[in-house]
């Protein structure tokens, strides 16, 4: 099997070459990945200004690239040059966090799954969910679960327009829960935006906030992941309201 990994925590990330580990298990590995760390960059891709694409150092067994761009434009430099014939599973991460409910419209590592599904390859994003800020990532859980469950995750649907989202909890392997099917939940942030004053006195914001999320409903992958278990997430493509449109429509159906 053709493998494609790229990541939003760039090609240093620890997380990558744990998910590389992972898939080394059923296929032929190759890794295009930003030069540097590109978290929450979103679906964003890079048009006014040139990739350029270098050969990385220090992946010992891995055939590694670097560019100075974005997940959207490492699988599309992936699926063009690195695997010119095309490749058969793109994969995104390992997260250095989670990517749950309303993360994934800020995500890049959820983004770089969605331009896989986008060119028609079986993609999945995979995280590290810690949910508090002194849990270590966890990385080596993430290689030996995913590694353990290849056949559950080829298993799973693979159709146009659906790519799968998938959060490991943060914790030591014998401690994960099993792996259960969810929903997108709720994960907002109070207090987003907050002023700082800089060492000359002129303000300057700095966005993060705190969490606010359900973690009581076990049909979401936020409360699936709050209480240990792998969610496991079908995201579509397909971002219209149907129920909406059929209703606006007179009840008539949106596919036809
Ligand atoms: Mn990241």
């Amino acid at each position: 099997m053709r493998i494609l990994i790229t990541n939003d925590d760039g090609i240093h990330g620890p997380g990558l070459r744990a998910l590389a580990l992972a898939a080394a298990e059923i296929g032929d590995v190759k890794i295009v990945a930003p030069e540097r760390e590109r978290s929450a960059c979103g679906h964003a891709m890079t048009m006014r200004e040139p990739l350029r694409v270098h050969r990385a150092g220090s992946w010992h067994d891995f055939e590694a690239h670097e560019v100075n761009g974005l997940p959207v434009d490492c699988v599309n430099v992936g699926l063009t040059e690195i695997w010119p014939d095309g490749c058969d599973l793109v994969l995104s991460g390992i997260n250095n966090g989670p990517n749950l409910g309303f993360d994934i419209t800020y995500s890049g590592t959820v983004a770089g799954a969605m331009e896989g599904c986008i060119n028609g390859i079986r993609s999945f994003s995979f995280s590290m969910a810690m949910l508090d800020g002194h849990t270590p990532p966890h990385f080596e859980t993430g290689t030996a679960w995913i590694a353990r469950h290849w056949e559950t995750l080829l298993a799973l649907p693979h159709e146009p327009l659906l790519f799968w989202n998938v959060n490991i909890p943060a914790r030591p392997l014998e401690e994960v829960g099993e792996p259960r099917f969810c929903r997108m939940g709720e994960r907002v942030y109070k207090d987003r935006v907050e002023r700082r004053s800089d060492p000359w006195g002129r303000p300057y914001w700095w966005q993060g906030g705190i969490v606010v999320m359900d973690p009581s409903d076990p049909t979401t992958d936020v409360g699936t992941v709050a209480q240990g278990g792998v969610s496991l997430t079908p995201i579509s493509l397909d971002w219209t309201r149907h129920d909406v449109l059929d209703r606006v429509r007179g009840g008539a159906t949106s596919r036809t």
